[in-house]
């Protein structure tokens, strides 16, 4: 082989390749040095031409046809003339302290991504299963930071439980930053108090001031951080955690009555499914059952009415007429003498501006509960994550 061509093959272009042996049958070993004129000291980047000693490192590089390469390259310590200060002259391609190039390390990461289990990359490449593990997400942060963070103009945040691999089991929370426009995660972040988001890389958004729509669910902690983060966004409830609300009253109650004697004790009841169903959705039988338990329990009733009612806002058109047809429903619920009613209505009133947003932002976070899905599949993938800036960098890529 022509040096050239080995020079080509391994592609470090700034190494000069002297010699190959085979040290076995598997290994193979490729002798080089560096060539250059003078070396800059890290220091204080004064240019050194005068060479104090020189050292051999052993560097593991891609395999040729499954033999495992290394390299052992002649390395010149410099003095430099400026600060006295020695130092070992740089080879593109391999990083300061690594025993294994860069090349070498992406490919661990293709193969980590390819191969269905981590033991046979580390059979094939003959290296422990802690490189792999630290090459594979080394290389995925170069990879995540190469994305195209354009900025966005509609955000989506929401919450998934994030549960570390501990003996523990101790729950915490991830916060989700979807960007709408280009359909993919744009940021997780740990915990979900106002500290933990003013603290992360949330804040590293670009374009805030450019973010016209924000999507929550009803938190008081990220409507504050919206408010703080995104000056200029619109910020709408997001509308299945307002109709959760709502099938969680009825469903409250509805547990509450059917310790009612007149039920069948067990576990699975359809009655669970009946009332979470909107009413119209229900077949004729199933409408009949509904209306008839509702005539025994008024306060079913009247809970499962406003239900149905917010439902039915949800269905019109033009904001002036939503906001008409909502301050109606508060209004009769103010009527009530229910706890469960005044309490319902206490969020409803605390969070009417956002709810009423969704008439002109038209947006859900539906997006975003998908991503959540996906999230825990990641999780329950790799047996929970000990490292959340591993998990942060997986959901991000996986999500992009
Ligand atoms: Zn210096």
């Amino acid at each position: 082989m022509l040096e050239s061509q080995i020079n080509k093959f391994l592609s470090l272009p700034e190494l000069k390749f002297t010699n190959k042996r085979n040290l076995t049958n598997h290994i193979i070993q490729f002798d080089a040095y560096k060539f250059s004129e003078f070396e800059v000291c890290p220091k204080c980047a004064t240019k050194s031409t005068k060479v104090h000693d020189q050292v051999y490192v052993h560097i593991k590089d891609v395999p040729i046809r499954d033999k495992t390469v290394y390299l052992r390259i002649r390395k010149r310590r410099f003095r430099c003339p400026n600060c006295n200060a020695v130092f070992r002259e740089p080879v593109p391609g391999i990083r300061k302290g690594f025993r294994s190039t860069q090349r070498f390390r992406s490919h661990i990461r293709w193969c980590a991504s390819n191969f269905t289990d981590l033991k046979r990359v580390t059979e094939k490449l003959r290296c422990s299963s802690w490189l792999v593990y630290k090459a594979f997400y080394e290389q995925l942060a170069l990879d995540v930071k190469k994305l195209d963070y354009s900025r966005p103009k509609t955000i989506g945040i929401d919450e998934h439980s994030f549960v570390r691999n501990t003996k523990t089991h101790f729950k915490e929370f991830a916060t989700v930053f979807v960007d709408f426009n280009n359909n993919r995660i744009r940021e997780v972040t740990l915990g979900r108090s106002f500290d933990d988001l003013i603290n992360s890389r949330a804040v590293d958004i670009q374009g805030r001031e450019n973010v016209k729509n924000v999507v929550i669910d009803m938190s008081s902690t990220y409507k504050k951080f919206v408010a703080k983060q995104f000056p200029n966004a619109l910020i709408t409830s997001d509308k299945f955690h307002v109709v959760k609300l709502f099938n969680h009253a009825v469903n409250k109650i509805r547990i509450e009555i059917m310790k009612h004697p007149v039920f069948e004790k067990s576990k699975t009841s359809p009655m669970r499914r009946l009332y979470l169903t909107r009413d119209d959705r229900l077949n004729f039988s199933q409408r009949s059952i509904v209306r008839h338990i509702n005539g025994l329990f008024p306060e079913l009733e009247e809970i499962y009415k406003f239900k149905e009612r917010m439902l039915s806002i949800y269905n019109i058109r033009g904001f002036k007429r939503a906001r008409k047809a909502f301050t109606k429903l508060t209004d009769e619920m103010a009527l009530s003498g229910r706890k469960a009613v005044q309490s319902l209505r206490k969020t409803l009133v605390k969070w009417q501006v956002e709810i009423l947003n969704y008439f002109k932002s038209g947006i859900t976070n539906a997006k975003t509960e998908g991503y959540n899905r996906k999230a825990k599949l990641i999780q329950r993938k790799a047996y929970g994550y000990r490292n959340f800036e591993n998990y942060r960098l997986r959901l991000i890529y996986d999500c992009r």
